[in-house]
């Protein structure tokens, strides 16, 4: 039963980045917005990996340290059905 690992870290927080979301939208604990930039991050650790997959495309709040994941409902592709 004690073979599956305890979450004993704090898991990052893992948002979702709306479409042509530049900065953050975290609230801090006064219920500011944080604004912070968010970075395209490629060398995230293994614990991250496992929650987003390998080599997902990940970003991440350069001050608070939020990640967020790209809105997949929204593909880049799609604009390509349009005319
Ligand atoms: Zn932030």
């Amino acid at each position: 039963m004690a073979d599956a690992p305890a979450p004993a870290q704090t898991q990052p927080k893992l948002k979702t980045r709306k479409l042509r979301q530049r900065a953050c939208d975290e609230k801090s604990p006064k219920g500011k917005l944080c604004f912070g930039h968010l970075k395209r991050w490629y060398d995230y650790p293994r614990e991250v990996e496992r929650m987003v997959g390998r080599g997902a495309e990940l970003y991440r709040c350069e001050r608070c340290r939020t990640l967020y994941r790209p809105d997949t409902s929204e593909l880049p592709r799609s604009y390509t059905l349009r005319y």
